[in-house]
């Protein structure tokens, strides 16, 4: 016997799925489940934008989150080490691009399980939120319906704003939003997060401070505090952060902080 179909929104709460979710509804598309996966790392505003939207649309979001938090992971668990040097340290600490932890362990494998038990009863659906100009991202199966309407990625935050979601400006600031203290984004990103989230990145230095893996394998939080001072200096003075000689004086400022560390 054929299973029940059931129809599912694969929600990151960004501008691309919050784009597709309100035009599904708007198109009278059959949903029966927005699934969310909580890393407990979005910005404030990702929480606040959440909030409204099950407000506005009527209907509750389906929340996932690991059995433990990211700090749990990142200071106190203690996985089977292949590096037995590592075996004294405690936590995964920061994820790196070859070990990108926090995505299977937070999102990945937690969807995975949820979806497992749902297949069991169900054919699921799975909407995907991927605009129309990121065709690198679409897979050969899966339904993509913004591709389907020709979506863009500003046509998706233009659609959003209209109906009067704005993310509390987080979309004015940064190119992409997602875990906020991600050491994988862009440097450009994270001096806007040191710019404008001053708590968060405060946090972002404690958790530093605390593990053993460093931050960006060429720079600590506290070295890039470093930088970014320096470049204000810099520019402040009318000279260019992009020339040779900016990266040799940052490169002795940051060599004379790790000598009297
Ligand atoms: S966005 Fe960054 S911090 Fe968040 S789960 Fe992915 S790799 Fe980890």
């Amino acid at each position: 016997m054929s299973k029940k179909k059931l129809y599912m929104v694969s929600l990151s709460g960004g501008k691309d799925s919050t784009a597709m979710l309100l035009r599904l509804i708007e198109e009278k598309r059959p949903i029966d489940l927005i699934l969310f996966c909580d890393t407990g790392l979005e910005f404030p505003q990702m929480y606040d934008h959440l909030k409204k939207l099950e407000k506005y649309i009527g209907r509750e979001i389906t929340y996932l989150k690991a059995e433990h938090s990211f700090e749990y992971y990142f200071s106190e668990y203690m996985p089977k080490r292949k590096n037995p040097k590592l075996e004294k340290y405690g936590g995964m600490s920061w994820g790196g691009p070859y070990n990108r932890w926090c995505t299977a362990m937070l999102k990945t494998r937690v969807i995975a399980k949820y979806l497992k038990e749902l297949k069991k009863e169900y054919d699921v659906i799975e909407y995907i939120g991927i605009a129309a100009d990121e065709p690198e991202r679409i897979k050969e199966n899966g339904c993509y319906p913004l591709v389907e309407w020709s979506m863009t990625e500003k046509d998706c935050l233009d659609y959003c704003y209209a109906k009067g979601f704005d993310w509390g400006g987080l979309y004015e600031i940064f190119h992409r939003v997602s875990c906020w203290c991600c050491p994988l984004q862009a440097l450009s990103e994270l001096r806007k997060l040191y710019e404008h989230f001053p708590d968060l990145w405060a946090q972002l230095r404690r958790w530093d401070d605390s593990t053993w893996r460093q931050f960006r394998a060429d720079y600590s939080v506290r070295e890039l505090e470093i930088r970014f001072a320096f470049e204000n200096e810099w520019s402040a003075d009318g000279k260019s952060i992009r020339s040779r000689a900016f990266y040799n004086a940052l490169k002795q400022r940051i060599e004379e902080s790790r000598e009297s560390a």
